[in-house]
């Protein structure tokens, strides 16, 4: 839970203040999202995302995606805890 919480407030501030390391991570990147929804089934405190229902993005790869979720995992540091993501293996 502590870990997560880390997560959220690193992912932002590299967001603001180093976009240019996401960028470079993009690049990195060995896979793609598979769209196995782990990291959307994640509540993180009380909360789950509103977009997540009947274990599907409701707006995968669409406009409405937000963008910490485009750019979701920046490197391995940022998978959340317990999450199978194998952007970075
Ligand atoms: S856990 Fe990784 S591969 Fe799965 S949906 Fe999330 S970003 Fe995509
Ligand atoms: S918007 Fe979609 S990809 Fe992002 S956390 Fe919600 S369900 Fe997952």
């Amino acid at each position: 839970m502590l870990s997560d919480i880390y997560k959220i407030i690193r992912r932002r501030l590299i967001y603001v203040f180093a976009p240019w390391y996401i960028l470079r991570q993009l690049k990195l990147r060995q896979s793609s999202c598979g769209d196995c929804t782990y990291c959307c089934d994640k509540k993180i405190l009380w909360f789950k995302c509103k977009y997540f229902k009947d274990g599907r993005c409701g707006v995968y790869k669409t406009k409405k995606m937000p963008t910490l979720c485009w750019i979701y995992p920046i490197d391995k540091k940022d998978i959340w805890h317990n999450d199978k993501c194998k952007f970075w293996e």
